[in-house]
């Protein structure tokens, strides 16, 4: 049995784009199998898409019912009772199910192509792409930095008059990794807050080779108003979303009244629950422990090898 589980924005976006694949996919958004689930491996191991990267297979205990998982297009879904294939797949410290387009994961070449203010000034060549966003000091350079193994690259985002630009980083000369301004800084003025609000929702709508947006959250520290404004907005608006929490290596003692990454990971998921209709993808990062970085390469390499294809 092939049911396909999925956020709605994903397939918003691959009919945005492609109208005529409409009635080739097959979505059942409606079938929402509730079965507990114990996450043991993470990573499948030998062969498969992720043999050509080197992943540790770590025994991590995470409770995540099976609605509560991505499970990627064309991925078939056991039945109950039989989940142990489909958790075996899980990539570590994410609700993702790892399928069979995730190949080609890995970034051999990366290059800043172009800054631009306008939606209608990006580049036109019709390669899928990834946007980054979120907050001010979110850890979004540093992030796309720990992706493309270059210690510098972003910080071409930062020079002066790039910051409040839709930024373009060409990859393997076949996909974009886009930066888009920080959100949320509060010494910017409010004409330019408005300026940003207005091109970036521009961007999102209008831009078809979109593939996701992948918003930033600050998993060291207790949601923020403005982070669930974000996620509600592109709930609302059908753009296709993927969770980054960054800077899961931050561990507040307990005593000090701090939360763990992982309790605030869940606690923002709670908090967004009800602006989407199936949980949205998402994973835990690091850029100081590498954690998460092979994780939303499979990721990335999954959805922009299905939106290729359809
Ligand atoms: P941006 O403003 O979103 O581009 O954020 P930056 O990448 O410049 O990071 C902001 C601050 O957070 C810097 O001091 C970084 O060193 C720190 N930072 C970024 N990522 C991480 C992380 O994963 N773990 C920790 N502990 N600190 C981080």
């Amino acid at each position: 049995m092939v049911v396909l589980l999925q956020v709605p924005r994903f397939h918003a976006s691959v009919f945005l784009t492609k109208p005529a694949s409409l009635c080739k996919t097959h979505f059942n958004l409606l079938l929402k199998p509730k079965i507990p689930i114990t996450i043991k491996s993470t990573l499948s191991t030998a062969s498969g898409p992720t043999q050509n990267l080197d992943i540790p297979v770590e025994e991590t205990h995470v409770e995540l019912s099976l609605e509560k998982l991505f499970v990627p297009p064309e991925t078939d879904v056991p039945s109950a009772g039989a989940t142990s294939s489909l958790t075996a797949r899980i990539l570590k410290g994410s609700n993702i199910v790892l399928a069979k387009y995730a190949r080609d994961a890995q970034i051999a070449q990366a290059e800043f192509v172009k800054s631009s203010v306008r939606t209608e000034d990006c580049p036109s060549d019709g390669l899928p792409e990834f946007a980054l966003v979120g907050r001010s000091n979110v850890g979004k350079s540093s992030l796309l930095n720990s992706l493309v193994r270059r210690k510098r690259l972003a910080l071409t985002s930062k020079k002066p008059g790039k910051t409040q630009c839709i930024n373009h980083f060409r990859i393997n000369d076949s996909w974009y990794l886009v930066d888009l301004p920080g959100y949320g800084y509060a010494a910017a003025p409010q004409e330019l807050r408005i300026d940003w609000e207005k091109f970036t929702k521009d961007y999102f709508l209008n831009r078809p080779t979109l593939v996701s947006v992948f918003l930033l959250i600050d998993a060291s520290i207790p949601a923020r108003k403005i982070d669930l404004e974000y996620a509600s907005w592109l709930g609302v608006n059908q753009i296709p979303m993927t969770l980054i929490f960054t800077k899961c290596d931050k561990r507040k003692k307990r005593k000090n009244g701090g939360k763990r990454p992982e309790e605030n990971v869940n606690d923002f998921q709670e908090l967004i629950q009800g602006f989407f209709q199936t949980a949205p993808p998402w994973i835990m990062t690091s850029s100081v422990t590498n954690q998460g970085r092979d994780e939303i390469l499979l990721h990335m390499a999954q959805l922009r090898n299905y939106w290729l294809k359809h």
